[in-house]
């Protein structure tokens, strides 16, 4: 099931690539394991996946002890403070810092542990109440005075796309965060590097790739529907 569903995706990757004339080098699958059980990500990691997604801090440490030691993990949700020290060592990137409260909390964990911590500005692109991430207008800012934090890297933006039913409905704002990593990019600011866009997930991973996409975070479309349980 998941061999055959990471053959799809792939091949789907191949062809917004393809239709984009990009390189399909530039793209990497990141495999949202969230809620799924070790045995499923190592069929995943069986089948070539290296780059793991996760959105809680105790699974993704779990998780981390369960797995080989070259899995690269990704904290692709919302972070809170007290748990950064949990993880700093641990990822390859954070995808959704988007407060410098939060910045300065990395750095000071990351200078404590004497290690390096790439992260990604979390943009609300399309404005909705009900997500985390800074505006578009304000994201140069706070750029600017992570920049000046020890310990910690902006690598790039991302953004989680409204949840729709046709994905060229989110063309726009695959576009938008693309536009605005340029400009931020052309501001020419020490220590802020744009080329990381994390946008597109199962349900439109495709028009993300050709809007622009470096990372897709695709979680259902490799393990299935996931199952939380009642409350
Ligand atoms: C869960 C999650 C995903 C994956 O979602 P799917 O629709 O299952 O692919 C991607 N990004 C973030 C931030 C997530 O929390």
């Amino acid at each position: 099931m998941i061999k055959e569903n990471l053959a799809q995706v792939r091949e789907n990757i191949q062809k917004a690539c393809s239709n984009a004339e990009r390189d399909r080098e530039e793209v990497t699958l990141i495999a949202v394991s969230k809620t799924k059980p070790v045995a499923m990500l190592r069929e995943a990691y069986e089948c070539g996946c290296r780059d793991f997604g996760e959105n809680k801090v105790q699974e993704l440490i779990d998780k981390y002890d369960q797995m080989p030691k070259d899995v690269r993990w990704h904290m692709i949700g919302h972070l809170q403070r007290n748990k950064v020290k949990y993880i700093v060592d641990k990822v390859v990137l954070i995808h959704s810092v988007d407060s410098l409260r939060l910045a300065e909390e990395i750095s000071r964990e990351a200078v404590k542990k004497q290690v390096e911590v790439s992260i990604l500005l979390e943009i609300n692109i399309a404005g909705e109440e009900s997500k985390f991430g800074v505006k578009p207008e304000e994201a140069e800012n706070l750029a600017r005075d992570i920049a000046r934090l020890p310990g910690i890297r902006i690598k790039g933006l991302m953004a989680i796309a409204p949840y729709v039913e046709n994905p060229e409905e989110n063309r726009q704002y695959f576009a938008l965060l693309k536009q605005l990593s340029v400009d931020i990019s052309a501001k020419n600011i020490d220590n802020v590097n744009m080329n990381v866009l994390s946008m597109g997930m199962s349900g439109d991973y495709m028009v993300a790739v050709e809007e622009g996409a470096v990372c897709v975070r695709v979680g259902t479309g490799i393990f299935g529907e996931r199952q939380y349980p009642v409350k």
